[in-house]
């Protein structure tokens, strides 16, 4: 998608430091990071949010959820814990329309979630 942010990162149009990839997903930084350690994992293929994910797309859902753990134990926040969010749609806090899971880590996270 051409106007999507996600997708520009995806091909390399804005700069950013990516962590980790693979030929389904890649892992960056997040910008403005909520925690010591704050890294996105998408798909490289456009899926708007969760919401609009369709049944083909299970697998790559699966994958996405792999990655992460991967992503963490990368990051070294695997054995203290970490915590993985995909906000989905207005409500859910969803501000980039190209599914994401936020993976957070380095401090003790809070329960219930704001
Ligand atoms: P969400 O609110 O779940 O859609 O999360 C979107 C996330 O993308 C936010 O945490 C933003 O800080 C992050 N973000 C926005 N623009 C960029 C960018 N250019 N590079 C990295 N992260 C970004
Ligand atoms: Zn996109």
């Amino acid at each position: 998608m051409s106007d999507c942010l996600f997708c520009k990162i995806r091909d390399g149009e804005l700069p950013t430091e990516i962590v980790w990839q693979d030929d389904q997903a890649l892992a960056f930084r997040d910008l403005h990071p909520q925690a010591p350690t704050h890294i996105l994992v998408i798909p490289r293929q456009h899926i708007t949010s969760l919401a609009a994910a369709k049944k083909p797309d299970a697998a790559l859902l699966g994958h996405l959820q792999f990655s992460v753990a991967e992503v963490a134990r990368l990051s070294g926040v695997a054995e203290s814990g970490y915590r993985v969010v995909c906000n989905s749609g207005t409500q859910g806090g969803q501000t980039v329309l190209h599914l994401h899971l936020h993976v957070l880590g380095g401090r003790a996270m809070n329960w219930p979630p704001g």
